[in-house]
């Protein structure tokens, strides 16, 4: 940790040098200008004031990309806590902080028999990152459960509040990603979930599952097992002991392209969005591309179990991540004239114009 600079307001101290690395699933970049974790709003609204440097609001660290350089302003951490449930008609509403364990809110209302959230189960992060990149996995996107975001308005210095379609959700993005990218520091979030209500079994590898263990109608509390043990499959549940999981989880997004770019590739795996556009997963396009499961380039690589994950294998600067990650994309896009878009959030990077190849 850096040292004790000064107390904000709110008496949270404001550090300066903090290694970022060590904070973030995949490892790699500098550290942050000045540093502060905010347990309350208020807390939130002083640090934020204090400085007059750029801000950038950390959760859990599970999908981001650090700069070598690190970040020239201060991150702010949230770590407001904190889960609790109340009844709704026949509804029941689950808050929870920002700074909750995005898993312990799932593990929460599965255990209370509530619908709603138990595909998402194993997602590592806090609960004020899911909103930002509308989480999902299998069969379920967190836009469908949240009722109401709760943030701090950096810019007119203010505690507004949002209705799920105030934020814009999309394919994993939201306003909080896209438009207003730094703008509002997410403080709590509020679900609505069905106590008693079927769970989502749509996905295929969720069906498979309960085929081959031979369950017919499984409760919520089975979907969250079999969902964790298939992720666990693909190293991506975050464990210690599996170096496969030091990585943002999936680099790349799924393209949509249009139907007659997926003509020209076929036959691939695929997804149909409407009559004019197709999904095809990226894994699949970056396989066909030569990159397998386990390829090594130095300290990064893809991981044994996923093509999609890029792992930091020991000592890996972001340079080497953002390298093999433009090494990909270019293979892909001159392969099969498909655009791979990254899922993570670069931070610390400014016009760098390897990032911005990746991002464009
Ligand atoms: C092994 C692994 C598996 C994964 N699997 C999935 C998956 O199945 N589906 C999926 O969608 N994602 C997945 N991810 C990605 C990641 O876990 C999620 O995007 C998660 O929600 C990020 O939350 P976080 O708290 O770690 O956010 P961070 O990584 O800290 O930040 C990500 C972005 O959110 C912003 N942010 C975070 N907290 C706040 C806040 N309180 N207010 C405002 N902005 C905030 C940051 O500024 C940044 O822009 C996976 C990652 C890993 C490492």
């Amino acid at each position: 940790m850096g040292t004790d600079l000064f107390e904000a307001e709110s008496s949270v101290p404001i550090l300066q040098n903090v290694p970022l690395a060590p904070m973030t699933t995949l490892g790699v970049g500098g550290a942050a200008r000045w540093f502060a974790r905010a347990t309350c709003v208020e807390g939130v609204a002083a640090i934020a004031s204090e400085r007059n440097a750029p801000v950038f609001v950390l959760g859990g660290g599970s999908n981001l990309v650090v700069a070598d350089a690190g970040f020239d302003g201060l991150v702010l951490q949230v770590g407001i806590d904190g889960i609790g449930a109340a009844r709704n008609g026949g509804d029941v509403m689950v808050s929870a902080g920002a700074g909750a364990s995005w898993d312990a809110v799932v593990d929460y209302a599965v255990a209370q028999g509530l619908a709603g959230l138990e595909c998402l189960s194993g997602i590592p992060g806090s609960v004020g990152g899911t909103p930002v990149q509308n989480v999902g996995a299998y069969g379920q996107e967190v836009a469908n459960a949240i009722d109401s975001v709760r943030a701090y308005d950096l810019v007119a210095r203010e505690v507004v509040s949002f209705s799920a379609a105030d934020c814009g959700f999309a394919y994993r993005t939201s306003r909080f990603k896209q438009d207003d990218a730094g703008r509002f520091v997410i403080c709590d979030v509020v679900f609505r979930l069905r106590p008693g209500g079927a769970p989502t079994v749509t996905y295929r590898d969720v069906i498979e599952f309960f085929t081959t263990h031979g369950s017919a109608s499984p409760d919520v509390a089975a979907v969250r097992n079999a969902v964790l043990t298939i992720r666990r499959s693909k190293g991506m549940v975050i464990d210690a002991a599996d170096p496969d999981t030091h990585s943002v989880g999936s680099f790349f997004m799924n393209p949509v392209v249009d139907r007659s770019v997926f003509e020209w590739i076929a036959p691939a795996p695929h997804y149909l969005m409407d009559n004019d556009t197709v999904k095809i997963p990226a894994a699949w396009l970056i396989e066909q591309s030569g990159f397998q499961r386990g390829h090594g380039d130095g300290a990064v690589g893809l991981s044994s179990k996923h093509p999609l994950a890029i792992v930091n294998r020991g000592g890996a600067t972001a340079r080497d991540v953002v390298r093999l990650a433009s090494r990909i994309k270019r293979t892909v896009m001159e392969k099969f004239g498909v655009t791979l878009r990254p899922e993570p959030v670069f931070v610390g990077f400014g016009d760098d114009p390897d990032v911005s190849y990746l991002r464009g």
